[in-house]
């Protein structure tokens, strides 16, 4: 498998990959072969935690039922081929209600995860703290919270925290990281976080943008990065990048996040 020869290459213990087309719907055929040699490989490489992300395309709030149905189909496959390779955590953007308002957003949601999630499967998902950018649901913890809430599988989902969704969303993990984390487990409960895409932000504290910047390079600054890669809540976490790089830029990267890490 391509990406954990990768993986392997730059010193990481876990990645991220898009199930599909990060722009569209399309997904290669499944090669079980393939699937079978990474699950038989994965443990001597050192690889723990593997993270699917669903495609940005996806609206499972959408206004038009044509739209969440197809985020349905492709969910459901998804699922599908994700039990190829068992214990894997999956992640989705909760959607934008554009124009519907968020409580109707947030109803929607949760019936698409009420359609998605089954007792039997293996796979982990978790909703993805978002920047707030347009009509965007999941930028406010509570909003997780309430989608978390009408879902009845609530075993198989939890959250992701995106560092620079989070701090365009206006949590100050830069000034209060103790603080931010407070309120996360009195909203959500810190026993749901159970992925960090850790990246640095272009723009500033509620900014509402979503651009990603290297570590270090952007708003949030290293010292972010040394409380976020050490804070007793977080440091057991699995930390995923998706700074703006190719595979020699993540290198330094992980190489330079083990150095802050004590
Ligand atoms: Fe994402
Ligand atoms: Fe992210
Ligand atoms: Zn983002």
């Amino acid at each position: 498998m391509a990406m954990l020869a990768d993986a392997v290459a730059i010193k990481a213990s876990t990645f991220q990959f898009f199930t599909r087309n990060p722009r569209g719907g399309s997904a290669k055929a499944r090669d079980l072969e393939d699937e079978r040699k990474f699950v038989s490989e994965r443990e001597g490489a050192g690889i723990e935690a593997i993270l699917a992300h669903a495609p940005y395309t996806l609206n499972p709030c959408s206004a038009d039922p044509g739209v969440r149905d197809f985020a349905l189909r492709v969910m459901v496959d998804d699922m599908e081929r994700l039990e190829g390779v068992p214990g894997s955590l999956y992640v989705f953007h909760p959607g934008s209600h554009v124009g519907q308002g968020i409580e109707k957003g947030i109803e929607l949601i949760a019936e698409f995860l009420n359609k998605i999630l089954k007792s039997e499967q293996s796979t982990f998902v978790m909703l993805e703290t978002m920047a707030g950018k347009g009509s965007e649901v999941g930028s406010r913890f509570e909003e997780l919270r309430a989608i978390i809430d009408r879902v009845s599988l609530k075993e198989k989902l939890g959250v992701c925290l995106d560092t620079c969704h989070v701090s365009d969303a206006g949590y100050d993990i830069t000034g209060d990281l103790e603080g931010v984390l407070k309120h996360f487990d009195s909203v959500i409960g810190l026993g749901r976080l159970r992925a960090i895409h850790i990246n640095d932000s272009k723009n500033p504290l509620g900014s509402h943008k979503d651009r990603h910047a290297p570590i270090g390079e952007g708003t949030l600054g290293m010292k972010t990065f040394e409380s976020v890669v050490n804070h007793p809540a977080l440091r057991d976490l699995p930390f995923f990048l998706e700074t703006p790089n190719e595979l020699p830029g993540y290198a330094k990267e992980i190489a330079l996040l083990r150095t802050l890490a004590k």
